[in-house]
């Protein structure tokens, strides 16, 4: 692959960051070091001018956003939550595929005030004024599954793949909200000024789809 210009490629640390490694590793970029256990967050490549860093998958599009890094890649459930204006999303990469859901306890009846538990708050927000229901959302960072179990909420907004963490909770999907899959971003700045090399990536990314 022709790259003439650093670039830089953000990854979401956690589920996207295997399947991401699997991707460029097919492109033929691999990391000089291991990343194994390693706790490094960037990484050099067997191509001089390209760098990998680690990030967590909310902070992909803020780095992207701003030019810290080219290239990224990130969960579509992270890039809707976003608000980041300086992104082309050129390339849906079609890994790490998941669903954003409505979920909630099997004979759930909401009060007059129907509670929302998410770590989602715009697609929940996007999802009921599309209802036009009126809800109160309560924002959570993690295992959404417990807050209708325990009276936090009536329904919470989430991903999910098996569907086995619902099942194990008790819990049963009421509507899929939409598809979920890594995406390629890339900065809009870089576009223009690392033309060549930012579209020799996107296309050698798209060759192995
Ligand atoms: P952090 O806690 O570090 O802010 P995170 O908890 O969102 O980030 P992960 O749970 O590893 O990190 O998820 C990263 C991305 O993996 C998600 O944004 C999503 O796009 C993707 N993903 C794929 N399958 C699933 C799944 N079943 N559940 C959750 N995320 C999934
Ligand atoms: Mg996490």
């Amino acid at each position: 692959m022709n790259i003439n210009d650093n670039i830089v490629i953000a990854i979401s640390k956690g589920r996207i960051l295997k399947e991401g490694m699997e991707l460029l590793q097919k492109l033929g970029i691999n990391t000089i070091e291991d990343m194994g256990d390693s706790r490094k967050l960037i990484y050099e490549t067997n191509n001089a001018k390209l760098k990998l860093v680690i990030v967590r998958a909310s902070d992909v599009p803020t780095y992207v956003g701003n030019g810290a890094a080219d290239l990224g890649i990130v969960g579509k459930d992270t890039l809707v939550e976003h608000t980041e204006n300086n992104l082309y999303t050129p390339l849906d990469l079609c890994i790490s595929k998941c669903r954003m859901v409505l979920a909630s306890l099997p004979n759930c009846e909401p009060g007059p005030r129907i509670k929302v538990a998410t770590k989602y708050v715009k697609c929940a927000n996007d999802y009921f004024i599309k209802k036009r229901k009126q809800v109160d959302i309560i924002k959570l960072y993690g295992s959404m599954e417990l807050a209708p179990i325990l009276g936090l909420a009536d329904y919470i907004v989430d991903l999910v793949d098996s569907g086995k963490t619902l099942k194990a909770n008790g819990l049963v999907e009421v509507e899929s909200i939409f598809d979920v899959s890594a995406q390629l971003i890339s900065n809009k700045a870089s576009m223009k000024t690392k033309t060549e090399s930012v579209e020799n990536i996107i296309s050698a990314f798209e060759t192995v789809l």
